[in-house]
């Protein structure tokens, strides 16, 4: 027998309707044999309403009882997807991230799955039950108190499960049909790719793709776990994430190699901020002193770019950018050092957005960058920061321009399909 680990996605239980259309997808994996394994969402934008209702009743809500309560909205539609597959007349069960065995570090917000005790998920699958699990969520292992594991971790609860489980593979239903070589919603003529590296999607995620959680996609490299993203609205094939060893050549239709394509996706995000720290004094240590007292913070920061000092006053200006969450703590923390530190100002611009061309094939071939910038330069985008990696190019850009900015790389690298793209529901948010 098999078993399978299938998460879905918030989009896909959005109301009743849907969680019982989700039930019989999940009886139909069952019936085929399979032993199955369902972790599930909030329902729709729930866990953005519950941060909006926090932040009513208090602006800066304490992060253990935050996380009391954006735990519930994944709580609500286990149980609910219970009890739509018992009126199907099949055993279910639903467990909270915690009794399922997820153990966590205590960083309430953005907690690290450190092991799993699956004990009551092995229990409930020998009864011939199908398991439920609230995805996002488990227990600190020190504090015993309940987490959340970041925005969109739903995908990285199923990867572990299916990882602890043994499971063949983890199946992530979404609103669209797969991973597609840009966001569906905002190029619609991004085409589906039938298959992706870990590698691939890792920066892919970590460059503003939601489509899957990033640590979901390093976790399932490091596991070895095949994920199979696709829609919960149709049938059809979606996309394998797997190791590049795995991946089967491209071929034409009758079956000739064909040359694997240079790009493999753009990817874009709207979710970062950027702060330039204005006169750091050029002396040896200021950006360490910087950077260190924002680490202390437990910020992340993404591209950083040190502009030539300005020789007449020695002093040089530091740009960064990190997701806008952060922003206010960070400029809290550089207005505590900046006697210290001797800089002048602070500026801050949160209208900014970031896009991203990712692919193995860049590594061999040279003109990548000059063909990304000459196609921003057409569609009239101008350029801020930049950074690369050996499989990736990043701009920051208006926030205005994105959607052109990605539109432009798209068709630029020859992505543009024939058709338009299929976005079966959800707001984007
Ligand atoms: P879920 O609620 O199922 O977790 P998400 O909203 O987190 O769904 O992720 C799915 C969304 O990811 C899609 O609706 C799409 O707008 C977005 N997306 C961004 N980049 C891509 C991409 N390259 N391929 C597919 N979808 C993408
Ligand atoms: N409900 C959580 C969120 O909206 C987790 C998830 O959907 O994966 O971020
Ligand atoms: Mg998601």
């Amino acid at each position: 027998m098999s078993r399978v680990v299938q998460k879905f996605g918030g989009s896909s239980v959005a109301d009743a309707d849907s969680i019982k259309r989700v039930a019989k997808r999940v009886l139909a994996t069952k019936q085929a044999g399979n032993d199955v394994v369902v972790v599930i969402s909030a329902m729709g934008d729930t866990t953005d309403d519950l941060l909006d209702l926090a932040l009513q009743v208090s602006p800066m809500p304490a992060a253990r009882e935050l996380d009391m309560l954006l735990t519930t909205g994944e709580r609500q539609s286990a149980a609910l997807l219970a009890m739509a597959l018992h009126d199907l007349g099949v055993e279910a069960k639903s467990y909270t991230g915690s009794q399922a065995g997820v153990i966590t570090t205590g960083k309430h917000g953005d907690a690290r799955i450190i092991d799993i005790t699956p004990g009551r998920i092995h229990a409930s699958l020998d009864e011939g039950s199908i398991v439920i699990v609230a995805g996002f969520q488990g227990v600190s292992q020190d504090t015993k108190d309940v987490t959340t594991l970041g925005r969109g971790a739903s995908d990285t609860t199923a990867v572990a499960l299916a990882a602890a489980l043994g499971a063949d593979y983890c199946e992530i239903y979404t609103d669209v049909d797969g991973i597609f070589t840009a966001d569906p919603r905002i190029c619609p003529k991004a085409r589906q790719v039938p298959q992706i590296s870990y590698e691939e999607m890792m920066e892919l995620a970590a460059s503003g793709a939601k489509v899957l959680h990033l640590r979901c996609v390093e976790y399932a490299r490091r596991e070895n776990v095949k994920i199979h993203v696709r829609s919960s609205f149709s049938e059809r094939p979606g996309t394998w994430v797997m190791d590049l060893a795995d991946i089967s050549p491209l071929t034409d239709k009758e079956g000739n190699p064909m040359e694997q394509p240079l790009i493999s996706g753009v990817a874009h995000t709207l979710s970062e901020a950027q702060i330039t720290v204005v006169g750091v004094p050029d002396r040896v240590g200021e950006a360490a002193t910087i950077f260190d007292a924002i680490a202390a913070r437990g910020i992340n920061i993404d591209t950083i770019v040190q502009n030539v000092s300005r020789i007449s006053s020695n002093r040089t200006d530091i740009s960064f950018t990190l997701e806008t969450a952060d922003a206010r703590a960070a400029m809290e923390t550089l207005t505590s050092i900046k006697e210290q530190v001797g800089f002048e100002e602070m500026l801050f611009d949160d209208q900014i957005g970031k896009v991203s061309v990712i692919g193995v094939g860049m590594k061999s071939h040279p003109g990548v960058t000059a063909r990304f910038f000459r196609a921003l330069a057409d569609a009239g985008v101008n350029l801020g920061m930049i950074s690369t990696s050996e499989i990736r190019i990043s701009v920051v850009v208006d926030a205005g321009s994105v959607q052109t900015a990605v539109q432009a790389a798209h068709a630029a690298f020859g992505l543009d399909a024939d058709g338009e793209a299929v976005v079966y529901a959800g707001t984007g948010r």
